[in-house]
């Protein structure tokens, strides 16, 4: 007990930490050794050094021997679409190296046992915002300086990985925050999920992902502004050259900005063209905001990768996304919760009407990507509402038509698709990263439990266990 204690209490921390410092101490605390045979040093000193060598590759033995093995009652398969019995997920490390029904545990083993517990893979969320608060929106958003983002996101990554999102994608930061905070997670400074980030969002002047809402002479213009399409190329490559993973862009007006409207196009098609064409050049996936219909055509017809909100896709729309296997990310619940919450949060009027005029439109066209085969993504736009409420977008697509299954799949399988990450995040399978989260109840009966995740693995490390 005493051992599986001490395991829980080291799984706390990330592994390489506890076995590995990335460079032993004891080798640092070594004065330069110097072979003078004259000086008696040498022999304790080089004594040390041995005994320095020998602990650093018995720890090294140790950390990398380590199998744990996580029992629980039932695994939900994404992949496969099903559910297995008595798992038991062997994991080395990082990664699952093996999954069994009804296998058997070695007596002597490190065991995680989640008894009466249903385990998925660490879910994702394919449309955040982390380095804002909900508190953020409209004039009050002007006073957060870039290192007020980079603060946010540290405490909302937090969140979100405790929420049981062990990845998700941020779509728009100032200052390439994201980046930094992307950086800081991956290096296992604070826990966080595997993040893809976009840094600043392109957009038009004036347009949705510009800054419109002070008088001239402040000469407030955001990050990502460019016009034209060599202006969007220099754009993309800024981007790159800072750490941005993939590019997000504004092809409509939106909810959220001052003197947008929601179904208005914002850049032309050459402009859209030539975002995608250099995105992809450079080895970066392709994100549009588009609310409005000739603005998501255009997106698709550009090539974009996925297509967020897609508030109002029309039948043309759907069926070249479909063709084109384009991904829609479309996120439901925000317009439920700016009309509830948002006028608290500074939201301004202009967009609590845009909220009220997309909301039903929105999940309507929902049901219908649904039914016509879509492949959809989970996308949230976390920051509209509260980070780590991730998960509450679950029952409103189970109730707009989706199968719990297919809902799951698109926070894991599907996801892992658009972010190119198959093989790695998505399923709970040999070869894959140990990102594994359990929950109370079955989601394929009650998708909602999927609110109360009790327990949350991330690459072999522990983060959270409530279950008992
Ligand atoms: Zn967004």
């Amino acid at each position: 007990m005493q051992v599986f204690a001490l395991s829980v209490l080291l799984l706390q921390y990330p592994v390489r930490h506890v076995f590995l410092p990335a460079t032993p101490p004891y080798i640092n605390t070594l004065a330069p050794i110097r072979w003078d045979k004259d000086s008696a040093m040498n022999i304790v000193d080089a004594a040390r050094f041995l005994i320095a060598i020998v602990a650093t590759l018995l720890l090294s033995a140790a950390a990398g021997a380590e199998t744990i093995y996580l029992t629980a009652e039932t695994l939900i398969d994404p992949v496969d679409g099903k559910r297995i019995s008595n798992p038991v997920v062997e994991i080395e490390g990082d990664r699952i190296v093996k999954v069994t029904a009804n296998g058997s545990v070695p007596a002597s083993a490190t065991r995680i046992d989640l008894a009466g517990k249903t385990i998925l893979p660490g879910l994702a969320d394919m449309h955040t915002h982390l380095t804002w608060y909900a508190s953020d929106a409209g004039y009050n958003g002007l006073s957060v300086s870039y290192t007020d983002e980079a603060i946010r996101g540290v405490v909302n990554a937090r969140k979100t990985l405790m929420a049981g999102f062990t990845v998700a994608r941020n779509l728009g930061a100032g200052g390439f925050a994201d980046v930094a905070l992307r950086d800081a997670i991956n290096d296992d400074r604070i826990p966080g999920p595997r993040l893809q980030v976009a840094g600043p969002s392109l957009g038009i002047t004036g347009g949705h992902c510009d800054n419109n809402l002070l008088p001239k002479e402040y000469d407030a213009v955001a990050d990502g502004v460019a016009d034209g399409p060599w202006e969007v190329r220099k754009k993309v490559r800024d981007n790159k050259k800072y750490g941005a993973d993939v590019i997000k862009f504004c092809a409509t007006g939106g909810v959220m900005s001052k003197g947008t409207a929601v179904g208005a196009r914002q850049y032309t098609l050459e402009e859209m063209k030539a975002i995608v064409d250099e995105a992809h050049t450079q080895g970066m996936t392709v994100a549009a905001h588009a609310h409005g219909t000739e603005g998501i055509l255009f997106a698709i017809k550009a090539g974009v990768d996925s297509v967020e909100h897609s508030s109002l896709i029309d039948e043309e729309g759907l069926d070249l996304a479909i063709e084109n296997g384009t991904f829609l990310s479309i996120n439901l619940y925000t317009t439920e919760y700016i009309l509830a919450e948002g006028v608290k949060n500074g939201v301004l009027p202009e967009s609590m009407e845009k909220a009220a005029y997309i909301h039903e439109l929105r999940r309507a066209n929902f049901s219908r990507a649904v039914k016509a085969g879509a492949k959809m993504v989970y996308s949230t736009d976390s920051a509209v509402y509260p980070h780590g409420d991730n998960a509450v977008q679950f029952s409103r697509m189970v109730d707009l038509g989706m199968a719990p299954m297919q809902a799951i799949q698109a926070a894991t399988v599907v996801a892992a698709e658009l972010l190119r990450w198959e093989g790695d995040t998505g399923a709970i399978a040999p070869g894959y990263y140990a990102d594994i989260i359990a929950v109370e109840g079955d989601p394929l009966d009650d998708i909602s439990v999927l609110e109360k995740v009790e327990f949350v693995m991330k690459g072999g490390v522990v983060y959270k266990n409530e279950t008992n």
